[in-house]
């Protein structure tokens, strides 16, 4: 069977005592949930944030990792580094990380490789922009994307590995991919998985949904088949409402 999980991406918010605040407000509310639920603060608050919520059943995650183990890149992080702190999954190839810092599908294999070679988990991002999924290309797009960054994988490493669909139109927009449009192309990712690995291997991977997800539609799209969880940005600043989100399941 495989896990229901929901993920908090804080992007670049909060410093190191709206962090501390945050964290406080999440503390003992999740221990009825059927999901596995996580929270990816900025590098900077990753350490306080995983020294305070040990123990709380709620994990702390990175938003981004360096492909490299050390070495002259200034400004980088590598996962082992991000071991160090008691990081242990991290989200890698998030539109916001392709747009705005060119990360390509070649660069984001190489860092799908430095986690996994350091035995932590990988969140892989991906997703269509509107003008894909206007012209009806984002099957297209969406099959690319996950080929040209994971599909050199043995199956074995799939055990470490998380989906998230997040199309790009929907993410702080306000607009929400039906759940209809959520199950399609999850179904469809599946399908992408299953004939490359075959459906053991399929079957057991997560496929998170991003983009827009509030308290207000996520027992919709969570009920679909397919989707097994979400992946929460601005609605996951507020412990209420993330907590809404994850008792959805
Ligand atoms: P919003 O939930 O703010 O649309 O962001 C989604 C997202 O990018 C999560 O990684």
């Amino acid at each position: 069977m495989r896990k229901n999980i929901v993920a908090g991406n804080w992007k670049m918010n909060n410093d190191l005592s709206q962090t501390g605040s945050l964290i406080e407000a999440l503390k003992g509310k999740t221990k009825t949930s059927n999901a596995e639920v996580m929270v990816a603060p900025t590098f900077t608050n990753l350490y306080q944030a995983s020294e305070a919520l040990k123990g709380e059943g709620i994990e702390v995650i990175a938003q981004n990792v360096h492909f490299a183990e050390n070495g002259a890149y200034t400004g980088e992080i590598s996962a082992s580094m991000l071991k160090s702190v008691g990081v242990e999954t991290v989200i890698l190839g998030h539109s916001e990380r392709r747009e705005y810092f060119n990360e390509t599908d070649e660069m984001l294999a190489k860092k799908v490789d430095a986690v996994l070679a350091n035995n932590l988990r990988v969140i892989f991002c991906f997703g269509e922009v509107l003008e894909d999924r206007k012209s009806g290309n984002q099957e297209v797009i969406v099959e690319g994307q996950i080929k040209n960054a994971l599909f050199h994988l043995k199956a074995s490493a799939f055990k470490n590995i998380v989906l998230a669909y997040e199309p790009v139109w929907a993410i702080g927009t306000g607009e929400t991919a039906s759940p209809e449009q959520a199950q399609d192309m999850h179904a469809f990712i599946r399908k992408t998985l299953t004939d490359k690995y075959g459906s053991e291997v399929a079957d057991a991977v997560s496929i998170l949904y991003g983009g827009s997800v509030k308290p207000g539609n996520a027992q919709e799209i969570f009920s679909k088949p397919d989707v097994d969880g979400g992946l929460i940005g601005g609605a996951s600043l507020n412990a209420d409402d993330f907590f809404a989100i994850v008792n959805a399941f």
